[in-house]
């Protein structure tokens, strides 16, 4: 970690030993799936998945449907199933089982346990959530890979990567237009964006809606074509600065958002639904405070 980090370069991302740190499963693949497939020696990647994935489709409000059992199971085999798609082994998959929903609650299991992992496997690259993503397990995994680097425990370099990308509060609504662009390395995802898509939706727990009480899925069919389209940005982390040192102005706007985003999406669609309006589950935007329900 230097203090003033440089772009990286496709090149070097596409050679180099790949650790993709995912607080659930599909976090990988929304974020980072483009740059797997494009990588030019598979083996050399990893993916670890921090939580056990148990929560989630889950039911905005309790009484309105089984809370379902099982889900772990389940989205471990997508996992396999998305991750056979790119080229990746089941070696190189790991899967930490900590509460889905909980991460912040563990934070130093979180930590030491990454802290093995990456001992244990020396990646070039470690790739973890952006540190304002919109859902409180991103952040947690973000902060822990954050405290780690600020203490000189990790030699590799740490790149965020983006799950949560349009924020209803930000003008514009892309939260990437927001970031120094010197920072950011971007990456044409164009000639495999076919077989990011047929990943993605090896996850039929979240492309598809799986239990009765669902009126839509985690992920729309829109949001999986956008995030297959699109091409990949990648944030390079620097843990000696700000948190907000990323964004190129408005800083105190963008903060502000964030919370009111975190805060209040989920709970307006709790009472949208207890007034019987339309939304029954959570979705991809709404995510976020199970930590602590
Ligand atoms: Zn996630």
């Amino acid at each position: 970690m230097t203090d003033r980090p440089q772009r990286t370069s496709l090149e070097a991302l596409t050679s180099a030993k790949l650790l993709v740190i995912a607080p659930h499963m599909d976090d990988e693949v929304i974020g980072c799936g483009g740059l797997m497939l494009l990588h030019k020696d598979k083996r050399k990647i990893h993916c670890l998945y921090a939580s056990n994935g148990a929560r989630s489709p889950w039911p905005l409000l309790p009484w309105q449907g089984n809370r379902p059992k099982n889900l772990t199971e389940l989205r471990k085999r997508e996992a396999e199933q998305a991750l056979t798609e790119i080229g990746l082994s089941r070696q190189n998959m790991i899967f930490l089982d900590l509460p889905d929903g909980g991460l912040r609650r563990v934070s130093a299991q979180l930590r030491e346990t990454l802290a093995n992992e990456i001992d244990r496997l020396e990646p070039e690259f470690i790739l973890v959530p952006f540190r304002y993503d919109l859902h409180s397990d991103h952040v947690a995994t973000q902060r822990a890979v954050r405290n780690l680097a600020g203490r000189g425990r990790i030699k590799g370099t740490v790149l965020e990567y983006f799950v949560y990308v349009r924020w209803a509060l930000v003008p514009g609504g892309d939260i990437r237009q927001r970031i120094r662009q010197d920072r950011l390395t971007t990456i044409d995802i164009s000639s495999v964006a076919t077989r990011k898509h047929k990943a993605l939706t090896m996850y039929r727990s979240q492309t598809e809606t799986i239990f009765r009480w669902q009126d839509s899925p985690v992920l729309t069919a829109e949001s999986v074509r956008q995030r297959c389209e699109q091409p990949e940005r990648f944030l390079l982390s620097c843990a000696t600065e700000p948190l907000a040192a990323c964004f190129s102005a408005d800083r105190h706007t963008i903060l502000l958002a964030h919370y009111a985003q975190r805060l209040g999406k989920r709970r307006k669609d709790q009472l949208l639904a207890l007034c019987g309006g339309k939304r029954r589950s959570a979705d991809r935007e709404t995510a976020t405070p199970i930590d602590g329900e």
